[in-house]
C-alpha cells in the first residue's frame, strides 16, 4: 500500500516543480508530452551553450556567467528527464482505471478500488523498449 502512497507522493512533487496544475490525475501520455518538452529545452539550451562557448573563445572573453548559468540549467533539465523516465516506467507497469485514476495491476479485469470494468485482455507487460533517445549527437 504505502508504495504508491509514496510513488504519487513522488509524482506529484514532480508534477508541481515541472509546473503543471496539481491535483490533476498523472498519466502516461502527459508524461510523455513532458518529456518531450524537456528534450527539446534540453536540446535548446544546448545549443545556447555551444553558441556561448563559440563566442567566448571566437572573441576571446570571458563569459562564465553564461556558461556556468546554461551548465546549470542542463543539469536541471537532466534530473528533472531522469526523474519522468522513473515515473514513466512506474505508470506503465500498471492500468489506470478510466473512472477512478486508481493504478491496478496489469491484467486486472476490475479496478481494484471502484470496480470499473478494465481492459484486461492483453496483458503482456513486455514492452520495455526504451523510447528515450540520448542527446549523443
Ligand atoms: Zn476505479
Amino acid at each position: 500500500m504505502g508504495v504508491w502512497e509514496d510513488f504519487f507522493v513522488k509524482a506529484k512533487v514532480a508534477v508541481d516543480t515541472l509546473g503543471e496544475k496539481a491535483g490533476q490525475f498523472v498519466d502516461v501520455s502527459k508524461l510523455n508530452i513532458k518529456m518531450a518538452e524537456l528534450k527539446n529545452d534540453m536540446k535548446n539550451e544546448y545549443e545556447t551553450l555551444g553558441k556561448a562557448v563559440y563566442r567566448a573563445k571566437k572573441e576571446q572573453i570571458e563569459d562564465d556567467v553564461t556558461i556556468n548559468y546554461e551548465i546549470a540549467q542542463i543539469d536541471n533539465l537532466s534530473l528533472q528527464i531522469e526523474e519522468l523516465k522513473k515515473q514513466i516506467a512506474a505508470m506503465k507497469n500498471k492500468v489506470l482505471c478510466q473512472s477512478c485514476g486508481q493504478p491496478n495491476e496489469i491484467g486486472s479485469c476490475y479496478c481494484a478500488k471502484c470496480g470499473e470494468e478494465l481492459s484486461c485482455k492483453k496483458a503482456s507487460g513486455t514492452e520495455t523498449k526504451d523510447d528515450f533517445e540520448d542527446f549523443g549527437e
